[in-house]
């Protein structure tokens, strides 16, 4: 056998053990139920990764909502896309932005539009519930945990649910099934580019 020709072979025989590692895992994980998935971390990513879940349940046929808990009136290439795919969005239209100044009002939005997450998360019809930015209610302690709490745990068994935002609360990381932290390695805005239109909205 030549050297390639032995090379080849011991690829092979990884591979195929590989490829048993694999199946027996795969053979394995047998349940089934509704997942609760947190996108969190200081990285660029986030938000794209959970609308990225919503299109790819949308284009299976699923049922979609979503809740933007940021102030909604900016443009948003997403809810204009997944709108017309009949995704419902819940849109905190007024109150909370990052340079939040009215904790009153921010804290009434807040609520305005957690009463319309609530109902989503009630609906057995919905598939995937996708909470954008839920984080910083609770970071800001605009909504109480025990509320998110409830309503997480009480959901439809087989709803998916997708949780963004920075800094997310422990306890909603020791409900969740699976949690990604998108870690910063650079981002054009420290170069001083502004958010560019198709990218970052
Ligand atoms: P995206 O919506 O692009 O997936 P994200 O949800 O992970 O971003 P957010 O914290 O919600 O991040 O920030 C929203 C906006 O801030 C986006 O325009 C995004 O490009 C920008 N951004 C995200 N991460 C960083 C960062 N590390 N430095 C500067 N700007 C950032
Ligand atoms: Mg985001």
């Amino acid at each position: 056998m030549t050297t390639d020709e032995l090379k080849q072979q011991r690829h092979k025989e990884r591979q195929q053990r590989l490829k048993a590692q694999v199946d027996s895992a795969v053979a394995g994980a047998v349940d089934e139920k509704g997942l609760l998935l947190v996108i969190t971390g200081n990285g660029k990513g986030k938000s794209t990764s959970g609308f990225g879940t919503v299109a790819r349940a949308t284009g299976h046929g699923y049922t979609a909502a979503v809740v933007q808990f940021i102030k909604g009136s900016w443009d948003c290439g997403e809810r204009n896309l997944l709108q017309q795919h009949g995704v419902q969005f819940a849109v905190m239209a007024t109150g909370f932005t990052w340079d939040t100044q009215d904790k009153a009002a921010d804290i009434a939005a807040a609520e305005q539009v957690w009463l319309q997450a609530e109902q989503f998360l009630a609906d057995p019809s919905i598939d995937l519930v996708l909470l954008d930015e839920l984080t910083y209610m609770l970071s800001y302690h605009y909504l109480p945990l025990a509320r998110i709490e409830q309503a997480l745990l009480q959901r439809p068994p087989a709803q998916h649910v997708v949780i963004t935002g920075r800094a997310c609360h422990r306890r909603l990381i020791e409900l969740a099934d699976t949690v990604s932290e998108v870690q910063n390695v650079k981002h054009a805005f420290d170069n001083g580019i502004k958010a560019q239109r198709g990218i970052d909205w």
